[in-house]
């Protein structure tokens, strides 16, 4: 298998810039190499932007805002829901594509390429029940009209590990609600998103209303843009260092942020729990997406008295899953983004067993190519170890136990991160309470996964703030105008 197998895949991304309307070469010309993680060799190189283009993209935003904002709520609806069927028609080579810069197995590649186009056709759907309210005011002297407008030209910036869905997420909430935009795309896979925007230019999306740079330094070309009053709003999926220093940035402008941070998601396994289910919930919180997920099952905090069936049954498991290219039919388990997230699940796996934690499967980084981890299960782990406190970003599951239901939620809660929890109970009024009690913004109630268009995604604490899909997904585009009405 190599670059011949999937070369016509290769060669139907666009690389370079995309600004108002145009492919273009980055203005010093600059490329980025673009590698597979599962072999290190190059996939592609795509343009390297410079501060002086991100503006050019900006300029093309704000040039295309004012007629997108006016553009019937309907034609935006249409080019979105042809957006997503683009995706679907296209989905087996934008699955490929995500594979190939990213890792992940087919299979999951395919799994996200469903899920991004599925924003497409949600956001779709919404752009045209934006609503508003015409009320008496109590007095009964006037009337009070709210209308939610777009907030303006918007700068989105998405992550690696979710190249598709984590565009889609923000691209199909701004289009339906009339914003223009500039995206920045993650450098180690900006392929996939370069296809699809060539694909949102062929569903009918005007120029200037989507603009995608690629560049090398994300700092320095986002910096002008943020730094500019044009700007209205960014939003962020991304590390919580990251977001931090972004809202830093956002500051002297008072621009309006949504922030999808890091996670540290506690997995709780009761003493009631159905174990068959609690383990497949636990491979799919753990291992979807290689590990390298924000809603990753970090910390698995099981009842004492089932916790050796527990371990025993996910170590056997995860022991068994095969490690390999993602595009190999049978592969379960793909490589990491790159030798950085290696090096640090190898440092964090370190630590633990320095502590004591017992390696139950896995441990190891296979030898050869590429920056794979085998699926590990660690037991004992001593509650100081960093891998239950900071984010693992990898296969690997840290088991702890607990002996109350009040440990169980100290434990969980205790951390910055706020983004999911995951709870594994057959006890309703249990499931309840821990599910009311669970310091994060999504909780999984006996499933492994809470990701779906229709529901609103994101955390609390220094997991980040602001909704994305659901009905409040497109709130974080729109600012309610309130005219108030003398009616005489
Ligand atoms: P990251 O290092 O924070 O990067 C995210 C994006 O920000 C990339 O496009 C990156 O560009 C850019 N960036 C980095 N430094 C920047 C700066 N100083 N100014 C402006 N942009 C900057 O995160 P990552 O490693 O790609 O993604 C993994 C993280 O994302 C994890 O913490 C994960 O939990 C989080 N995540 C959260 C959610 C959620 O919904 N809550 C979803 C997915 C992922 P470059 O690629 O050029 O570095």
């Amino acid at each position: 298998m190599g670059r011949h197998d999937w070369a016509h895949v290769l060669d139907s991304v666009p690389t370079g810039l995309y600004i108002d309307g145009q492919w273009g070469g980055a203005s010093g010309g600059g490329r980025i190499e673009v590698a597979d993680p599962a072999t290190g060799e190059p996939l592609g190189e795509v343009a390297d932007a410079r501060p002086e283009d991100a503006v050019s993209a900006l300029d093309a935003a704000v040039g295309a805002a004012g007629e997108w904002a006016a553009t019937p709520p309907r034609e935006r609806a249409e080019v979105l829901r042809r957006g997503y069927q683009a995706m679907t028609d296209n989905a087996e080579e934008l699955a490929l594509l995500t594979t190939l810069e990213m890792g992940k197995t087919l299979t999951e590649s395919r799994a996200e390429v469903a899920y991004a186009a599925e924003f497409l056709r949600w956001f779709g759907e919404e752009a045209v029940r934006i609503g508003g309210d015409w009320s008496r005011s109590p007095s009964g002297a006037g009337r009070m009209l709210t209308m939610r407008q777009p907030v303006g030209p918007c700068l989105l910036i998405t992550p690696w590990n979710f190249p598709l869905a984590m565009g889609t997420r923000k691209i199909g909430p701004a289009i339906a609600a009339g914003c223009t935009m500039v995206v920045k795309p993650a450098k180690l896979t900006p392929l996939s998103m370069l296809r699809l925007t060539g694909l949102l230019a062929e569903a009918g999306l005007p120029p200037g209303v989507l603009n995608v740079v690629t560049s090398g330094s994300a700092a320095a070309v986002t910096e002008p843009l943020m730094a500019d009053p044009r700007l209205r709003k960014v939003s962020f999926t991304g590390s919580t260092p990251v977001g931090r220093t972004l809202m830093e940035r956002a500051a002297p402008n008072l621009l309006r942020l949504s922030m999808e941070l890091g996670g540290n998601a506690p997995f709780l396994v009761f003493d009631d729990a159905d174990l068959d289910l609690a383990v497949a919930g636990a491979v799919t919180a753990k291992m979807r997406n290689n590990g390298e997920s924000c809603v990753a099952a970090n910390r698995f905090l099981v009842a004492e008295s089932v916790a050796a069936e527990f371990s025993a049954r996910l170590a056997d498991r995860m022991g068994r899953m095969r490690v390999g290219h993602g595009a190999e039919a049978d592969t379960e388990v793909g490589p990491l983004i790159d030798a950085d997230a290696r090096d640090k699940v190898t440092e964090l796996v370190a630590d633990a067993t320095d502590r004591g934690a017992n390696v139950r499967t896995g441990g190891s980084a296979p030898s050869g190519k590429g920056w794979f981890y085998s699926p590990t299960v660690l037991t004992e782990v001593a509650p100081e170890s960093r891998i239950l406190r900071e984010e693992v970003f990898g296969p690997v599951a840290p088991i702890t136990t607990f002996d109350s239901e009040r440990e169980a939620l100290e434990l969980a809660n205790g951390t910055e991160y706020g983004l999911v929890g995951y709870v594994f109970t057959r006890e309703l009024n249990r499931a309840l309470r821990v599910g009311e009690a669970l310091e994060t913004g999504m909780v999984g109630l006996n499933t492994g996964l809470v990701s779906n268009p229709a529901a609103p995604f994101g955390g609390i604490k220094a997991s980040g703030f602001g909704r994305e899909g659901g009905a409040e997904g497109i709130q974080e585009y729109l600012a309610t105008k309130y005219i108030a009405v003398a009616t005489g």
